[in-house]
């Protein structure tokens, strides 16, 4: 597979040099030349094969010249040991992307990441460094992935205040390897500070950066399986069982099974950055059984009426409750818009923005009626998908992405639901003291300190 940046389809390179580099040098973001397509056996099996097969078979051809298929496999085992059940709440479908490490789906990119790093960089002598700006769940993930990995360092940017106590002790609490910076300013200056590093050339000869943002292909194209997995298994008539962490009152069981069987899902995702819902559009164009998507945002909407007007107008973030989605310039939109023209996307992907109010409404009233516990992102999702409800009609079933688990946003869930139940993977990180450096979003600071 040949990647491109997203500016000049003059120079490709493999996938190594795509993931190992970030971003383009001409500041482009990398794409794969083509999308490849599922052999028509593994489509067709889908439902039914184990997430880590799917793994496999979604992320190989993506790879195959870099990574020879029995280490990706061994890649694959090491950084999933935990899969992505589809459970029912109510007539709904709910995706829960929480079960890894950081309780958030990032785990997913950031941990295939790490472990491709460390395998692409065998030979090297020189330390990685890797800058992350986050605007919560994305540094606890990419510093879990990446803690302990040798011959690599990671420094995540936060924007100070605006993550939760939970997620700065899974950013700043680490130590070692991981150094953490609270930037005086919102989650676009920290992005900003990451693109000027990225931009100059004298500190670029003094390290070897990388970036781990969602606009890294390694970090993307994993996320590309859980769509699979899930799209298949709703395709085929098959939910899960509830797993360990699921955020469920005991005994509040499933509704009757919907008919689903045979009908492709609406996928709704909620988006910040838009490096998930663009996995997801990788995915479908492999084959997976998806009929079409839900850009769900809070009134960081720029997608949504881009979707709307065709005008594609970067906005500043605004701060909400669901605050990983607090982006008014997402990054993964140039790579969307690299793949597919504005008529196109509109046939893929259609917008809806969430208010706070409406965030809180859905998170109590989901719990109120199924004894389920959305976070404040998966709950934009679903509100997203109410309000389109008229307009999806006849579509099949509805699969909400819960791209964190509940109690990282405790602060916001437990008034409108009461206490909920927290995963052991959280109840250790609570424990621990954060340590981070407080900096002001200005890149010659930033340099001084790399
Ligand atoms: C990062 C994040 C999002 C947004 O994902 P993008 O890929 O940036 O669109 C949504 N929900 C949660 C919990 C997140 O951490």
């Amino acid at each position: 597979m040949k990647y491109y940046s997203t500016r000049n389809r003059n120079e490709p390179v493999n996938f190594a040099e795509a993931a190992l580099t970030g971003l383009a040098p001409d500041g482009g973001l990398f794409v794969p030349g083509e999308i490849p397509s599922f052999p028509a056996a593994v489509k067709s099996s889908l439902g039914t094969m184990d997430f880590r097969d799917i793994a496999l078979e979604t992320i190989r051809p993506y790879v195959r010249e870099d990574i020879p298929d029995a280490v990706l496999a061994d890649l694959i085992q090491s950084a999933y040991p935990f899969g992505a059940p589809l459970v029912e709440a109510g007539d709904r479908l709910v995706l829960e992307l929480f079960h890894g490490p950081t309780a958030a789906f990032k785990d997913f990119g950031a941990r295939f990441m790490a472990r491709a790093f460390s395998y692409l960089r065998r030979h090297e002598d020189r330390p990685l460094r890797i800058l992350v700006a986050t605007s919560g769940d994305t540094g606890g993930a990419v510093a879990d992935g990446f803690f302990g990995v040798e011959g690599i360092s990671v420094t995540v940017l936060y924007p100070r205040g605006r993550v939760t106590p939970l997620q700065e002790r899974q950013i700043a609490a680490l130590g070692g390897n991981i150094d953490a910076l609270a930037v005086e300013g919102s989650f676009d200056d920290c992005q900003a500070l990451v693109k000027a590093a990225f931009a100059d050339e004298a500190l670029r000869k003094r390290l070897v950066l990388s970036s781990a943002n969602s606009i890294n292909v390694a970090r993307l194209i994993p996320q590309a399986v859980y769509y699979a997995a899930a799209s298949g298994r709703a395709f085929a008539g098959l939910v899960d069982g509830d797993g360990a962490a699921t955020p469920r009152i005991p005994g509040s069981g499933p509704a009757a099974r919907s008919r689903m069987k045979g009908r492709e899902p609406v996928m709704a995702v909620p988006s910040g950055n838009f490096g998930n819902l663009t996995a997801g559009l990788y995915a479908k164009e492999m084959g997976a059984p998806i009929a079409f998507f839900i850009a769900a945002t809070n009134i960081n909407k720029t997608v949504p009426d881009y979707l709307e007007s065709g005008v594609y107008e970067a906005r500043t973030s605004q701060a909400t409750i669901s605050n990983a989605m607090d982006v008014g310039a997402p990054s993964n939109f140039e790579r969307m818009a690299a793949h597919w023209s504005w008529e196109t996307m509109r046939f893929l992907v259609r917008g809806a923005s969430v208010t706070d109010g409406e965030t809180r409404e859905t998170i109590e009233r989901v719990h109120q009626d199924h004894g389920y516990y959305l976070d404040p992102h998966g709950a934009v999702g679903l509100k997203a998908a109410d309000l389109l409800a008229g307009a999806l009609g006849g579509a099949g079933p509805l699969a909400v992405l819960a791209t964190a688990h509940p109690a990282k946003f405790s602060e916001t869930v437990e008034p409108l639901t009461g206490p909920v139940p927290v995963p052991d993977s959280l109840r250790r990180v609570m424990d621990r003291e954060p340590r981070s450096r407080v900096i002001p979003a200005d890149s010659g600071v930033l340099r001084e300190l790399l």
